[in-house]
């Protein structure tokens, strides 16, 4: 007999026989240098917990503390009854952090996009928009209903054209792209694109999540990188990756939090991050702020990784940050270098289309400052084996 979610089984069929269905496998310890994966002792090469701040003992601390002293959840959404202290002291660290004047914190960078982009664009508005840029950006400027423009990846040239071709058709523009490209580790040119932006005087947002934490002065993000301090209209951030918690922020001048008070729906009709969440936020700001240590040990680390894979022969594509791509070509390869790895004791997702172009399949390690030198030449031994033994060096 038929059913009405028959076409869901057929889809998910299908996908199993394409070898696109995602096994999810699930972590049984602290995220760190090692974790336990489906029940195996494995170095971490995965995630995003860029300066090991997800099991840090002062953040654990501090969550701890503001659960006693507050409790758990903030009951409601923050335009009614679920603004803390907690969340105001965190927006007024991040802005300080970021060096702007004001900042507003969302539940997550996903929503943040969700919130900020409709909030700033309408349907008589363009958007022009990175081509490889997150999927929490284009559903943003999907929701917005301006007309989406896209740009060819990092090109300021293909940028200018398609501003010079559109910005008279339209009330007002914006041009939006990703600091950190999460799947090559490429920079947007944020000086140029800021100079076209001027030019045309245009807003310009950035979305730093992957250069939240990573890039520029003890982690300040890719504005301070670039030294526009003052010059990008909006920044987008995530504390769910460098800061090893979750969240999302906007930090810019007042004018544009104050809207986003007004008119961001996910701030409006969703609440916020919990009460351990911000009070740990807080903390993991106080470490930035007290030392650089850990950022300068995640590019020591990185520099190191990368120099030793491209002395083996690797492929490590056009990254100039700790996300370290390294290029195989056909995903087969790539999901088999992957299964060899983790039975090496090695955990490194390999991503293929469509979350990557057809061809361009690779494995994607991301490295930490979690990682001890000692963990770095593990990893680099199994890659060497691993490589070998497939024929890619
Ligand atoms: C990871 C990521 C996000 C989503 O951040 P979350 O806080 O996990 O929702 C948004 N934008 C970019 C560019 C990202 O890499």
């Amino acid at each position: 007999m038929s059913t009405k979610t028959d076409w869901i089984t057929q889809e998910l069929e299908g996908l199993k026989t394409q070898g696109l269905y995602n096994r999810i496998r699930t972590i049984s310890s602290p995220q760190g240098a090692w974790l336990v994966v489906d029940g195996k002792k494995v170095l971490n090469f995965c995630s995003n917990n860029y300066l090991g701040l997800a099991n840090h003992p002062k953040l654990v601390e501090a969550a701890k503390k503001a659960m006693d002293e507050m409790g758990v959840g903030p009951a409601a959404v923050r335009t009614i009854a679920g603004t803390m202290t907690l969340h105001l002291e965190l927006e007024k660290r991040l802005a300080a952090f970021k060096g702007v004047k004001a900042a507003i914190t969302f539940q997550s960078g996903f929503s943040a996009n969700l919130a900020t982009i409709p909030a700033l664009v309408g349907k008589d508005d363009v958007i022009f928009s990175d081509r490889l840029n997150h999927a929490s950006i284009i559903d943003g400027c999907r929701l917005s209903g301006g007309k989406i423009i896209p740009y060819e990846h990092c090109d300021v040239v293909s940028l200018v054209a398609v501003i010079k071709e559109n910005l008279s058709q339209f009330r007002r523009a914006i041009i939006i792209t990703d600091g950190v490209f999460s799947m090559d580790g490429d920079v947007a040119p944020l000086d140029k694109i800021y100079e076209v932006a001027k030019k045309y005087d245009v807003l310009l947002m950035v979305d730093d999540a992957h250069g939240e934490g990573v890039l520029g002065k003890g982690g300040r993000g890719i504005v301070d990188h670039f030294g526009l301090h003052g010059k990008v209209d909006v920044e987008v951030g995530t504390m769910s990756k460098a800061f090893g918690v979750v969240g999302g922020v906007v930090a810019g001048t007042p004018v544009i939090v104050e809207w986003l008070r007004l008119r961001g729906r996910p701030f409006l009709f969703s609440s916020a991050v919990t009460v351990p969440d911000a009070a740990a936020c807080i903390a993991a700001l106080d470490i930035l702020e007290s030392s650089t240590e850990l950022v300068d040990r995640l590019w020591d680390n990185t520099r190191y990784f990368k120099a030793e894979m491209k002395k083996f022969g690797f492929d490590t594509g056009l990254s100039t940050t700790p996300i370290t791509p390294v290029m195989l070509g056909e995903a087969p390869l790539a999901q088999q270098f992957s299964r060899e790895l983790f039975e090496a004791g090695v955990f490194a997702m390999a991503l293929g289309y469509p979350t990557v172009p057809q061809g361009k399949a690779r494995i994607r390690v991301m490295i930490s400052a979690a990682h001890a030198k000692g963990d770095l030449d593990k990893g680099l031994e199994a890659f060497a084996k691993v490589g070998k033994k497939l024929g890619v060096i």
